[in-house]
């Protein structure tokens, strides 16, 4: 392949010595595997050994990897200009996309703000709620959320995460102290019960007058734990917060583009949030770019606040390059081919992965849209269950007691069956798990 880069012997020892990696010891770092090229839904290891890709390089790789239409917007946008400032500048790449944006996602949402991840979204979008009610005169600065959520690494982000996952004790006097809520625990498939939204109901309604927004990820709990919840959990929320004027954020930077089967999570519940976050898959998974989108009430009501403005402008606000990719990634979307291919991963996950219920290792199963999860019983061995998906020719990434896979749409069933059996393998072998 024509860009693949070698890897000198002495890489390996210096990556483990100097870089760090997500969430990983810089003292006991775990392994990582050096990858040259990645194409289709196949990664290519430095050894030459192909990996069929199970994870969409967490949610991202939604067309696979080096789609030529995708390469093609990046080439032709770098000849024009990869990058200039978006204040005082505009440029056809990211009106085309925010053109797109407004286009495609709920109704009222109408005001986009580009940045730069995941995590800058969620900010921006917290932030948005803040000026929001400031410039009401009333200012508010809570947010109560869900128990299992997840939200970015970012400091106002990690302060709407779970206060045990995202270790609240060690920021403790510096994050921000919001309200949780226990998680749903009325299942997406389960008939709806109306005592499960009963404790959210009552926290919100104890503070409701301090309450600047809820925030939270409609229907997929995802770096959380992987939970799947009832769709009427958030048409609920969505009253209580007309009810009160308290707005609701919808984080759909894992959820957006497709993956469990609408094109966003909230359209199961057919509600609309006044702050919708997009990441992740909005590139196709080839650069970083985000946008969070707003209604023309909070936007007209931040920008005639005391600031005048909203109070935000990144550096790389509007990368061309990211917009124009982007605008191809959502092209591709428009389509329409990725409700077959979807549904199509839903019900081949959900016939290869039920054999796992059967192993005692197994809690539970789980499948919703692109998205399949086996929960444990015991945490992953992280190191040796890794080896063993490497050594089956396949890409999966677990973390504590979940196995998951999220493919690329464009996954062949020839393909899953590789995910799918590694993982039935995996959880028929004890020693792959802690004790
Ligand atoms: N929100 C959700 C729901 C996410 O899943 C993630 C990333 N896993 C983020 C926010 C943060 O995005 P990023 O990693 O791009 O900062």
């Amino acid at each position: 392949m024509v860009y693949k880069s070698r890897m000198n012997p002495d890489d390996l020892a210096f990556d483990q010595r100097h870089i760090w990696h997500p969430y990983t010891s810089m003292t006991a770092p775990l392994p990582v595997y050096p990858v040259v090229a990645a194409r289709g839904c196949e990664l290519e290891l430095a050894s030459g050994e192909t990996l069929v890709d199970g994870m969409s390089s967490w949610w991202a790789a939604i067309h696979g990897y080096g789609h030529p239409r995708l390469n093609a917007a990046m080439k032709n946008q770098i000849d024009a200009m990869s990058h200039v400032m978006f204040g005082g500048i505009t440029h056809p790449p990211a009106v085309a996309l925010c053109r797109k944006l407004v286009a495609m996602t709920p109704d009222p949402l109408e005001c986009v703000f580009l940045a730069d991840s995941g995590s800058v979204a969620v900010e921006v979008a917290m932030k948005m709620a803040l000026q929001y009610w400031h410039a009401r005169g009333t200012p508010r600065q809570r947010f109560i959320t869900l128990r299992h959520g997840y939200h970015g690494d970012t400091f106002g982000a990690m302060s709407a995460c779970d206060p045990d996952n995202s270790m609240h004790s060690l920021w403790k006097g510096y994050l921000p102290e919001n309200l949780f809520a226990p998680a749903p625990t009325c299942r997406f498939d389960d008939e709806w019960d109306e005592q499960d939204i009963v404790p959210f109901a009552r926290l919100f309604a104890a503070h409701r007058h301090e309450l600047a927004a809820v925030i939270l990820e409609p229907v997929v709990q995802g770096a959380g734990g992987m939970r799947f919840y009832h769709p009427t959990w958030l048409k609920r929320i969505r009253q209580m917060c007309d009810r009160e004027g308290v707005l609701l954020i919808a984080d759909e930077i894992a959820t957006g583009f497709g993956r469990t089967g609408e094109l966003f999570a909230c359209h199961h519940a057919g509600i609309a949030p006044d702050i919708l976050c997009l990441g992740k898959a909005l590139t196709g998974g080839t650069m970083t770019l985000s946008a969070t989108l707003t209604t023309r009430a909070v936007a007209d009501t931040i920008s005639n606040g005391e600031a005048g403005c909203f109070m935000h402008g990144p550096t790389f606000m509007g990368n061309p390059l990211a917009c124009a990719v982007a605008n191809e990634s959502l092209a591709i979307l428009e389509s329409g081919e990725w409700r077959g291919q979807v549904a199509a991963i839903e019900t081949q996950l959900r016939a290869e992965l039920a054999p796992c219920r059967e192993s005692p290792q197994v809690r539970d199963v789980r499948v919703l849209g692109a998205i399949g999860v086996v929960e444990t019983e015991r945490p992953v061995n992280m190191a040796a269950l890794q080896r063993f998906f490497v050594s089956q020719g396949v890409w999966i990434r677990p973390f504590g007691r979940l196995i998951y896979l999220m493919p690329p749409y464009v996954i062949t069933p020839s393909q899953l069956v590789r995910l799918t059996a590694a993982v039935v393998r995996a959880v028929n072998d004890p020693a792959l798990f802690q004790n």
